[in-house]
């Protein structure tokens, strides 16, 4: 059909494609306008340790309150804002609104995942610099998730600005460690403190040995290299269970906490200020 438009034009453009196109361009309109209108909002996971007693710290998930759709999730827009160069707005906005909410709440960090589109802007960290500043949140209590297509892209400004954020002291974490390219070189050469091992290898505990293998072995080179471990998306007891027992630091998912709005944060920090909660400085981390 397509190519009946016009000698030597092979255009292959479905109805499909053309549906899918125009959803885009609207989710990108919509979400340049989500962003001034108080329809974005961040929710907060726990992380735990091991023993799943200790609240560590929360990673901030953007949610997008829809007015018609109702609660978009971020696998769906974020790669839109990516590739519509909203990205970065977007992850500054979590950013600041994560300092305001999060400041007084006690000895636990926040961890913010950014973009590697965020890298290219030159004055990435100049940026995180004010937000920090201007909220008063402190750089210590902030750990930035950075997934493997960022070091894996090789760009000279994102290693830049990865090192001028660890030298203001915040902490860079290792996001789905293990679905795309990365190398123990890259753990080096960028100096993580921690990775993050991908939900796919823990959801096949107890499944594949292989999974079994892969995390066992991730924890050791991590713990050899002075890197702590996440492990995300643990469901179940078995999986807890086995974590534990190969020494991974700390766990995230459904069994011990979903993602909660602000308002449901309040029952995690109780056990903060009771002192159920790690200290975040990096030497007692590790
Ligand atoms: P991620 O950073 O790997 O975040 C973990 C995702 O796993 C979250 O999905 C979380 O809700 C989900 N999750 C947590 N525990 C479990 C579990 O036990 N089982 C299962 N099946 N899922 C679990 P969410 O919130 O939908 O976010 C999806 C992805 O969107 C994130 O993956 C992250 O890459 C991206 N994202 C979220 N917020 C932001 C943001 O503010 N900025 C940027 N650039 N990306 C973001
Ligand atoms: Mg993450
Ligand atoms: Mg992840
Ligand atoms: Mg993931």
């Amino acid at each position: 059909r397509a190519k009946a438009e016009g000698r030597g034009s092979l255009r292959v453009f479905t109805p499909r494609m053309e549906r899918e196109v125009v959803r885009r361009r609207d989710v990108e309109l919509e979400l340049k306008r989500a962003l001034t209108t108080g329809e974005l909002a961040v929710y907060y996971q726990p992380q735990f340790s091991n023993d799943g007693d200790v609240v560590v710290g929360f990673e901030a998930l953007v949610r997008w309150l829809h007015p018609v759709q109702g609660l978009i999730s971020p696998g769906e827009f974020i790669p839109i804002a990516e590739q519509s160069g909203l990205i970065t707005e977007l992850d500054m906005w979590v950013l600041r609104r994560v300092c305001e909410q999060a400041r007084d709440w006690g000895d636990v960090k926040i961890a913010v995942n950014l973009s590697p589109v965020d890298f290219r802007m030159g004055n990435l960290a100049d940026t995180v610099r004010r937000i920090l500043h201007e909220t008063g949140f402190p750089a210590e209590r902030l750990e930035i998730e950075i997934t493997e297509n960022l070091l894996f892209g090789n760009q000279p400004e994102a290693f830049a600005s990865l090192s001028a954020l660890r030298n203001m002291g915040i902490r860079i974490a290792l996001d789905d460690f293990g679905s795309g390219y990365s190398s123990l070189g890259y753990i080096r050469r960028f100096r993580v403190d921690t990775i993050k091992i991908d939900r796919s290898f823990i959801q096949n505990i107890g499944h594949t040995e292989d999974a079994a293998a892969i995390i066992d072995c991730v924890v050791r080179l991590a713990r050899a290299l002075a890197i702590t471990v996440t492990a995300e998306g643990v469901e179940t007891r078995e999986q807890l269970r086995y974590l534990q027992s190969v020494g991974c630091h700390y766990v995230q998912g459904f069994l011990l906490a979903a993602p909660v709005p602000l308002s449901g944060v309040d029952r995690y920090l109780e056990r903060v200020a009771r002192g159920e909660s790690l200290p975040v400085s990096r030497s007692q981390l590790r």
